[in-house]
């Protein structure tokens, strides 16, 4: 069984984001970019199933600039065999990803294939959805549990209400959400070996998907700046402030 699975290279979730002094974007200069978590989740349960014997081959793909290759080789040394770029410095909108994905979905013809719920750069949490109805494959998005059983994978998701399992018939299309597991580091002798495994670069016109962008980004803000609290010294003293200063009593 092949899994595929998609990684976005995104800024470090742990880095502040600066918006550029002019507002056209968030600064990305000398910014730490990582892995998005959610597809180091997607690796990770790709990289279980090979591990169990379910899986027999993991192949990571990521769309964007050249740089992104750093993430593909993040995803080698934790496990999947092989990798495809699909180079282009464009920003590249979901429906286009998507579309992508969709043409190396059609070449690869893996069983099953993993994304994030969502890239944290820019929250969309449209692309494994948007992939699934290109394909016409089904879908269990939002994933905490994936056990594949011949030729069936048994998806529990996370919904508002608690859970739900849904069973798809392979092959499938599955986001990974937070709670699906812990992903593992990266060993030093796995980074090492990595840099040998086969990373085959095209571009979105080898697959003809055009990249051109549907929107136009007119302003990037900050988040207007969270006043201190304080701290009361009594029970009165707070339902003067919330009565008087706050004014919600
Ligand atoms: P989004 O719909 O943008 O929130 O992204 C959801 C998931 O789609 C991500 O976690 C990735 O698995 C996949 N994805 C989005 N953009 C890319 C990209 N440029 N390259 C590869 N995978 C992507």
């Amino acid at each position: 069984m092949k899994v595929l699975v998609a990684v976005k290279r995104v800024i470090d979730y742990n880095v502040k984001i600066r918006v550029k002094p002019d507002h056209s974007d968030v600064e990305l200069t000398n910014v730490k970019m990582a892995m998005n978590p959610f597809c180091e989740i997607a690796v990770e349960e790709a990289v279980r199933l090979k591990e169990k014997g379910v899986a027999t081959e993991v192949v990571a793909v990521t769309i964007g600039p050249k740089a992104a290759q750093e993430q593909l080789r993040t995803a080698l040394a934790l496990g999947a065999d092989r990798a495809i770029h699909v180079a282009t410095d464009d920003k590249v909108e979901s429906l286009a990803v998507a579309k992508l994905l969709a043409k190396v979905v059609e070449d690869e013809q893996p069983n099953l294939v993993i994304l994030g719920k969502q890239a944290i750069d820019t929250d969309n949490n449209q692309t494994g959805q948007m992939l699934a109805a290109l394909t016409d494959l089904p879908q269990g998005t939002f994933a905490s549990e994936v056990t594949v059983d011949g030729d069936k994978v048994a998806v529990t998701r996370e919904i508002d209400g608690g859970l739900q399992t849904v069973e798809l018939t392979l092959p499938a299309i599955v986001t990974t959400d937070l709670r699906l597991n812990e992903p593992r580091y990266a060993k030093l002798p796995d980074i090492m070996k990595a840099k040998k495994k086969p990373l085959d670069s095209k571009t979105p016109e080898d697959l003809g998907v055009a990249t051109g962008s549907q929107v136009t980004l007119l302003k990037v803000e900050s988040p207007a700046e969270r006043k201190g609290g304080v701290k009361v010294g009594s029970v009165d003293e707070l339902v003067d402030k919330l009565k008087n200063e706050a004014k919600v009593l």
